[in-house]
């Protein structure tokens, strides 16, 4: 089975504290049971609706990480059972995933999902926004969330440098904050970049097509 080949060449190449974030999103639920049945118990996906109709036919030992935009109309149909949210990237999102957290009684994990590249098309804090939130101690109030770390993307460039630069100074700014925050994840990397990611003190990386081959859409 190839995925399960894929998922066996990953392991050897990335370090012990590194977490892989199997990228399953548009794949069929048989590709998951594969990963599964290997060992994978990490999945990302993009889609509200899409997560909770997986999250529905598959073992309820799977870690469901939300690594897409996010609607805040939608936080509540992930809410019961989302183990990690990594675009995190508004406080009105905040309060709201806070209001789900009291309604099902759990505390949810969150990164923030921080803006470092040149595209527009994606989103996040800036630092400067960040750093308002900070200042402003308005995390405080917020009990049903628990702030975990970071996650970045880096600009969809061949120039290697520049991505190398953006993950740099992600990476700075999460060890600036993580005493302070007590913070523990970096999730920087993806298919393309995830090695200079790992350079950079990345340790969440979410991988899709590496794994699951090439998506259509
Ligand atoms: C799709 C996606 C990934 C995985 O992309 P690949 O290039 O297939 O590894 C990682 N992170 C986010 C936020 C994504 O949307």
């Amino acid at each position: 089975m190839e995925i399960v080949e894929n998922l066996i060449k990953i392991s050897k190449i990335i370090p012990k504290n590194v977490l892989l974030v199997a990228v399953s999103k548009t794949k069929p639920i048989d590709s998951i049971e594969s990963a599964y049945v290997y060992g994978q118990r990490d999945f990302g996906e993009n889609k509200v609706q899409e997560m909770a109709e997986k999250y529905n036919s598959l073992p309820k030992d799977i870690n469901w990480h939300m690594i897409g935009h996010l609607q805040r109309n939608k936080v509540k149909y992930i809410a019961p059972f989302v183990h990690l949210i990594h675009s995190v990237d508004s406080y009105r999102l905040l309060l709201e995933i806070n209001k789900q957290g009291i309604k099902n009684k759990r505390i949810i994990n969150v990164l923030v999902q921080i803006d470092i590249s040149d595209d527009n098309t994606k989103f996040g804090f800036t630092y400067t926004e960040f750093n308002e939130l900070i200042k402003l101690n308005k995390l405080k109030d917020l009990k049903n969330i628990k702030l975990k770390g970071m996650m970045g993307m880096a600009s969809y460039s061949s120039n290697l440098s520049i991505i190398e630069q953006e993950f740099n100074e992600l990476s700075n700014y999460f060890t600036e904050h993580k005493f302070n925050l007590k913070l523990d994840i970096l999730s920087m990397g993806m298919s393309g970049d995830y090695k200079i990611a790992i350079k950079c003190n990345s340790n969440m990386i979410r991988l899709g097509s590496t794994i699951f081959g090439t998506r259509i859409k």
